[in-house]
């Protein structure tokens, strides 16, 4: 699910499951600003779900009916503090294929590493950075925050990323 205690931006990937089966589909979450869904006792933060054309598919839709999902193809994502991270999703499940952290950019997870094919590229600046599995795009969005956030993807390789 798309945990909003975690910084996220707006327009999130996320594949909704929820109890409207005839939706389940993959959509951009935004902040819900209907007004009428703060639940004044667990404070749950509801999400609004936009498709391709970003058209409002649902409103007050909750954390747990959503999960974040990959952002399709290869991402080139820079940090606010000059990091930078390369995401790639080729197969189409819930988890980053791999995540390449640039040289000089390190992060505490237990994924697996594939440390070969960064010596085979034969460069040798790439083998100071790590590539790492299978990880969850909520790991991505946490070491996203841990560095003060990135720097804005404009809109055209955003719609580019929706195509
Ligand atoms: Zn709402």
């Amino acid at each position: 699910m798309l945990n909003p205690t975690i910084a996220w931006t707006p327009g999130t990937l996320v594949r909704y499951h929820g109890s409207i089966t005839t939706l389940h589909d993959t959509y951009r979450a935004h902040p819900c600003t209907c007004l009428n869904c703060d639940d004044p006792v667990f404070g749950t933060a509801r999400f609004r779900l936009t498709d391709g054309n970003d058209v409002t598919v649902l409103d007050c839709v909750r954390a747990t009916s959503i999960t974040e999902t990959p952002e399709p193809g290869d991402r080139l994502i820079t940090l606010t503090d000059g990091h930078r991270i390369t995401t790639s999703n080729q197969s189409g499940t819930d988890l980053y294929d791999e995540v390449f952290l640039h040289p000089g950019l390190d992060a505490d997870w237990d994924h697996p590493e594939d440390t070969a094919e960064l010596f085979l590229s034969g460069d040798p600046e790439l083998a100071k950075g790590r590539l790492f599995l299978d990880v969850p795009p909520a790991d991505v969005r946490a070491l996203i925050d841990e560095h003060g956030g990135a720097v804005e993807v404009d809109a055209e390789t955003r719609q580019q990323q929706l195509a």
